[in-house]
């Protein structure tokens, strides 16, 4: 299972969007994204704003959503076949699967600073699934899931450092007990959960061919 280890900012500026990749950053005027000079495509030509072809947008759209998700190209196209077999839109169902990778969850109940950070702390078995371990980032997580932190006070300790004390702002499908931290999985994911602005017909048109 691979993952990206380049400098992520410039997968930001080369999408034109800020995909949160690096945490608590993202939000400071420290962002790329937020720099005159930097919030361009990467590379001495980046500058060039150039009409890109049909193709290229639909490229870009979807590359945007693998970046996002961290996720390659293999894993992306499985979850492609799978969203092509679901009885519900296409589009809609690729974007479900993809919220319901465990590494997501993890950071969307707050127990990780960003998507990466979750993904790191599931592989190191910082994370349970219904009572066991599971350290596979990619998993994906089913309604009435229970997300807890493995009983260990290093694991704890860690966690509870990033969480707080506050009750994080959680989106519907979502429940998190702060106290135990403890999250579970009230409903599936929907289009309507997915946070960046992106057109999935395109994606469905490029993976199609
Ligand atoms: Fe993207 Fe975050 Fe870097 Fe900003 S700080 S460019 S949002 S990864």
């Amino acid at each position: 299972m691979g993952r990206y280890i380049g400098p992520v900012c410039r997968l930001c500026r080369r999408e034109g969007i800020k995909l949160m990749l690096k945490g608590v950053r993202c939000e400071t005027a420290k962002c790329a994204m937020e720099r005159q000079w930097r919030n361009r495509p990467p590379g001495m030509h980046g500058w060039r704003r150039r009409k890109p072809s049909g193709y290229g947008i639909r490229l870009r759209e979807k590359q945007k959503v693998k970046r996002y998700y961290g996720v390659f190209e293999r894993q992306f196209m499985i979850y492609f076949r799978m969203a092509e077999r679901a009885k519900t839109n296409t589009g809609e169902a690729l974007l479900s699967i993809l919220e319901r990778r465990l590494d997501n969850a993890v950071w969307k109940l707050g127990f990780a600073p960003s998507r990466r950070a979750a993904r790191v702390a599931v592989a190191h078995g910082h994370i349970y699934v219904n009572g066991r371990r599971n350290n596979r980032p990619s998993y994906l997580i089913g309604q009435g899931d229970r997300l807890s932190v493995k009983p260990s006070e290093r694991s704890k300790k860690f966690i509870r450092s990033v969480v707080g004390d506050g009750a994080p702002a959680m989106q519907s499908w979502l429940g998190l007990d702060v106290e135990a931290l403890e999250g579970t999985i009230n409903a599936l994911p929907t289009r309507e959960d997915v946070q960046i602005p992106v057109e999935e017909h395109l994606i469905i048109e490029m993976c199609s061919r």
